[in-house]
């Protein structure tokens, strides 16, 4: 067995059963079940877990568990483990062929929950599967009676492509399940960065005085991905980067920037100040929305195409604390580096000591900037100007203090997948979207993706950080390009 089986910071979570539909897919394959056997791995699931995989097909369970043992191999490594533990994950997996829409396999399912049903033990049924499944989904399982107050739903997006039909999924949903039993998924609300950034501005102080449009300048998000649409271009071109990308991951972002501190860290109060800032988003006007389409799209959807896998947004916020200040946005496909990065970008100093007259703008003029990297190689930089060392005068050059997650803390960051899965055990629903949240996005994005419908999506090469835009004015480009290695 493993030596590094319990790890002291992990708590263990009150076992459950994970009743993952869709578990042969490839959302259950890729994240549900490693992030699961990650944490059986490091001790926080016990051996009294029990994991049940529902396809409509069914599948024998070595073929399924052979499909899947790839995906965990990265676990392998760091604990370099014997078969063991594979095999005692293994154990904890059962398969079921149960078609949502008719039914059929409920009643084993049923029986299978009621082995071990009872007030203490979560039964958590995972929805990895299309959204026209979800009502059939639920209406199965409250005929089937396995809604009791420990059962808790997840889902994850699309919730929706517009207002009306999120707003019908919610229905759908809450029909049989209460809210605080909902637990919607962002993946990136997981990630261990995305949570830093709530630690960096309500855990310090420093920063909280200079949060606000006296001292900031502007603040831009970039989620940039080199892949292309790939086999998901069906599913893409109904979707574009606006509603794949924006709705969800990119504005839970601006709402970790801008929220006010709630006074705890409570799911509801973290939620309501989120909400708050999604209320007070300014609308778009047409002047605000950049799209791209990168060369060759549509040849790889076999079609023409008006979708956008680009968009980069000129954002604002409407109170106090924001009013004035831009928040630019933007994510694309075929870019020319995966980076996930948040820059926050202060005002120039009131009055330079240091400048020789007639000196022309240069490099210690830089304001400073405080660099949140999400992925890959999580960290924070804070960008200052220093005195260059040594003789020479008072030389002056751009300098960084670095936090790289990865040098600092030796552990692995785990993937975002592996927190929310325990929560959803735990019953701690903070870093789920709320309902009110996700219908908040969809009113604020419904007319931005009305408005770059009207736009010809402008043609990018990849490889490129997609297409020009205005936003900077004559002064050109206003967008601080992620490096390849941020620690650079
Ligand atoms: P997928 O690979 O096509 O898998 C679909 C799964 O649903 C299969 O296990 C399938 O079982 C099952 N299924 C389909 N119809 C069913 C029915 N009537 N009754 C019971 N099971 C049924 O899809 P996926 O990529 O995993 O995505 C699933 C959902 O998650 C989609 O809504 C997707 O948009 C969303 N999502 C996916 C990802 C990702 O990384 N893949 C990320 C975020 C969100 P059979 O094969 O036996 O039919």
């Amino acid at each position: 067995m493993l030596m590094e089986k319990s790890i002291p910071q992990t708590a263990l979570v009150p076992d459950s059963d994970y009743i993952i539909f869709g578990g042969t897919g490839d959302l259950a394959l890729r994240k549900i079940f490693p992030a699961l056997f990650w944490r059986f791995c490091d001790g926080q699931l016990t051996d009294k877990v029990r994991l049940i995989a529902v396809a409509r097909n069914s599948l024998p369970l070595d073929t399924f568990l052979d499909k899947l043992r790839p995906f965990c191999e990265d676990a392998f490594s760091t604990y370099d483990m014997d078969e063991s533990l594979w095999a005692d994950f293994a154990r904890l997996i059962t398969i079921m062929p149960i078609d949502i829409m008719s039914g059929k396999g409920g009643t084993e399912l049923a029986a299978f929950i009621a082995e071990k049903k009872d007030d203490a033990r979560p039964a958590i049924y995972y929805l990895a599967v299309a959204p026209a499944l979800f009502g059939s989904a639920c209406q199965l399982l409250s005929e089937l009676d396995l809604v009791w107050p420990q059962s808790r739903l997840v889902v994850e997006k699309p919730l929706g492509h517009d207002y009306v039909s999120a707003e019908q999924i919610n229905s759908q949903l809450k029909s049989v399940f209460s809210e605080d039993q909902i637990y919607r998924i962002d993946h990136y609300l997981g990630k261990e960065t995305v949570q830093n950034l709530m630690a960096l501005r309500f855990a310090n102080v420093i920063f909280e005085s200079q949060w606000n449009n006296n001292s900031i300048d502007h603040v831009q998000i970039s989620v940039a991905e080199t892949v292309g649409v790939g086999d998901r271009a069906a599913y893409y071109d109904k979707a574009g980067a606006l509603r794949d990308m924006v709705q969800n991951h990119i504005l839970q972002l601006v709402c970790l920037v801008a929220m006010e501190p709630p006074s705890h860290f409570t799911a509801d109060q973290v939620r309501d100040e989120k909400l708050r800032v999604l209320q007070a988003l300014r609308p778009l006007t047409k002047e605000d929305i950049v799209t791209g389409q990168y060369q060759d799209y549509e040849h790889e959807l076999d079609g023409s195409s008006q979708t956008e896998t680009y968009v980069a947004l000129r954002m604002g916020i409407e109170n106090w604390r924001w009013a004035g200040v831009p928040f630019y946005i933007r994510t694309g496909k075929k870019l020319s580096l995966r980076a996930s990065e948040i820059v926050i970008t202060f005002k120039p100093k009131p009055h330079d000591i240091f400048k020789k007259a007639g000196a022309p703008a240069g490099e210690d003029d830089l304001p400073n900037r405080l660099v949140i990297r999400l992925q890959p190689q999580e960290g924070l930089k804070l960008q200052l100007i220093s005195k260059a060392p040594g003789p020479g005068g008072m030389r002056l050059f751009p300098s960084e203090l670095n936090l790289s997650f990865n040098d600092t803390f030796s552990a692995r960051l785990p993937d975002a997948y592996e927190r929310l899965l325990m929560d959803t055990a735990r019953g701690n629903q903070t870093l789920f979207m709320r309902h009110d949240e996700v219908l908040a996005a969809w009113a604020f994005i419904d007319p931005v993706i009305s408005l770059a419908s009207e736009l010809a999506p402008s043609l990018y090469r990849q490889g490129t950080f997609g297409p020009a835009d205005h936003f900077g004015g004559e002064d050109g480009s206003i967008w601080i390009d992620p490096s390849e290695d941020p620690g650079q």
